[in-house]
């Protein structure tokens, strides 16, 4: 058989399709697939035929007007909810709990529909704890970004970051907030470095040299500039012959002698099939692929742990004069900076900041805040909306809470989900808060310190650990090529293999060792 099946179109089932193809490997792709619905696509495809000087008003008002509210997980890309769609009834009528913030994507590209595109690999030093094979990932970061463009520059943050090397400036431009704030910190990059705070340009998963500077990036991209594994799966299909079935949401996975079945369904119409292989590459996101694996081993009544890496924000006002006015100025609205303090009295694991500069949903928030008070607070809130810089921390899974996740019992396969606080959380993001705080001062940011908060479990997005990577894998950890013990043919390609989750940006690492593990799974 020399056909292989791939489960999910997000970053890990489009990574893992790539190095398939490269094998000379027939590939299906099954997915649910949601998409974008065509009305409004239509008001996308109208901005995207013109600069942004030719807009019409409407169009534009039309684009926003389903702006998320200010948590970070509403996103609604292009004004639709379609990446969180929950097409299959994943939660069941219980719905999923109130304290979970992590949902699960049904969409073709998965999350990476409305993503932050924020993309560093990690530091071998964060991810000691994983088998050394998994750790080979330099090779696999380079075959990503030979497909996935990455918005960066050569600068200091390589030192730290070595597994993929920057060679040419491909960044998108900074903001006069992220120049003023670089050019600052700057200035003090010794001492800075000396006492563990060390920085750099945020890199982006994006296509640089078209960026219009429309200012739209969290409302969906108009031009589709920002990586989505749609665009790249579809690309696959019109070039090299991925054969893609949206419509099979897969419910069962049985492994044979000589191959694999995956049972799926049809969420829509209610159709079941059989998909036969020679292998299968889980890549349906850390939930669905939970439900799915604990479903096919027959795990009911065990328990597996998702990890999360925990984020939280410190909003900061920069003591320099505004100008040119934010407001006004061409600009694109994703992460501007990096920060990372690398300080064993703070965090044993790399701590990683996203600074990011204005945003017109800053002023929104802020009057959401003032409540019936905001028409008296205006000047306030667009003085202070006009400074602000928001640090949007995170913690390496070591010191954030845990999932517990199980299967329900009942015909349907449902996940229970259970809280594991983690002590250690809030005292990290104190000591991190502490640590940042004084250091950035004397650069003209000036931390909100009452103002910092945590974000709920799981909205950082940044979440795997089910069903860890070891070498001698047991129960449900898997071994170095994905595989849940016991099982040659399956294997899992997205984070829930990843044995513990680093504070900096997971879904380049997704990508890389879904990479790896479609390289270097056995031929059947
Ligand atoms: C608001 C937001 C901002 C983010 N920002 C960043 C960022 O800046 N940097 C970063 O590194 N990460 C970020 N992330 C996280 C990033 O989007 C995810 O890490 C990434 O999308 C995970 O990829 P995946 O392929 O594993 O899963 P997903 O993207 O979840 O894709 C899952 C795929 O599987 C399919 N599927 C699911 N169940 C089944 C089934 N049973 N059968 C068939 N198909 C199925 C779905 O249709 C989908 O195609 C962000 C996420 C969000 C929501």
């Amino acid at each position: 058989m020399d056909e292989d099946i791939i489960i999910g179109s997000g970053p890990a089932g489009a990574a893992a399709a790539e190095a398939l193809l490269d094998r000379g490997r027939r590939v299906r792709m099954l997915d649910v697939g949601e998409t974008l619905e065509p009305a409004r696509e239509a008001v996308r495809l109208s901005l995207a035929g013109a600069k942004p000087a030719a807009w019409d008003a409407g169009a534009l008002d039309d684009f926003k007007r389903a702006r998320p509210a200010a948590k970070t997980d509403t996103m609604r890309p292009y004004g639709s909810d379609f990446p969180f769609r929950d097409a299959v009834d994943f939660f069941g009528p219980e719905g999923r709990p109130d304290w979970l913030f992590l949902k699960p994507s049904f969409a073709l590209g998965g999350l990476s529909n409305g993503w932050g595109a924020s993309v560093l690999p990690y530091r071998e030093e964060d991810i000691s704890d994983w088998p050394a094979a998994a750790r080979a990932l330099a090779a696999h970061y380079a075959a990503v970004a030979a497909f996935v463009p990455i918005a960066a520059n050569p600068d200091p943050l390589e030192a730290l970051f070595p597994m993929l090397s920057i060679s040419d400036d491909r960044s998108l431009p900074l903001t006069s907030q992220g120049q003023a704030a670089l050019a600052r910190l700057e200035k003090r990059r010794e001492r800075l470095a000396a006492r563990g705070l060390h920085f750099g340009r945020a890199r982006q998963a994006v296509e640089a040299s078209g960026c219009e500077r429309c200012g739209l990036c969290l409302y969906g991209c108009p031009y589709r500039l920002i990586f989505s594994a749609k665009s790249h799966v579809e690309r696959l299909v019109r070039e090299r012959g991925l054969d893609y079935r949206p419509g099979a949401e897969a419910v069962r996975i049985l492994e044979g002698s000589s191959g694999v079945t995956v049972a799926t369904r049809d969420p829509r119409s209610g159709e079941t099939a059989e998909h036969r292989g020679a292998r299968v590459f889980v890549g349906a996101g850390v939930l669905p692929t939970a439900r799915l694996m604990l479903a096919s081993l027959g795990a009911e009544g065990k328990a597996v742990r998702l990890k999360d890496s925990t984020h939280f924000f410190v909003p900061m006002l920069h003591a320099w004069a505004p100008r040119p006015d934010p407001v006004a100025e061409p600009r694109h609205t994703l992460t501007q900076l990096y920060l990372e303090i690398l300080d064993a009295a703070v965090n044993a694991r790399t701590v990683h900041f996203q600074v990011y500069a204005y945003n017109d949903h800053y002023a929104e928030d802020m009057r959401a805040r003032f409540g019936r008070l905001a028409p008296l607070a205006e000047p306030l809130i667009a003085a202070m909306s006009r400074r602000l810089m928001v640090a949007q921390g995170f913690l390496h899974s070591d010191s954030s809470p845990e999932i517990e996740i199980r299967l329900a019992g009942g015909a349907e396969p449902r996940l229970a989900f259970a809280l594991r606080r983690n002590e250690e959380t809030g005292p990290a993001i104190a000591r991190a808060v502490r640590k940042l705080a004084p250091l950035v001062v004397p650069s003209g940011l000036l931390p909100l310190l009452p103002l910092v908060r945590p974000a709920e479990v799981g909205s950082s997005y940044h979440c795997g650990g089910t069903f860890p990577m070891r070498e001698a894998p047991s129960g449900l950890e898997s071994d170095p090529l994905g595989r849940p013990a016991g099982l040659k043919r399956v294997h899992i390609v997205d984070a829930s293999v990843f044995p513990s989750v680093p504070a900096t940006t997971i879904t380049l690492t997704v990508m890389a060792n879904a990479h790896r593990i479609a390289s270097a799974a056995p031929a059947p």
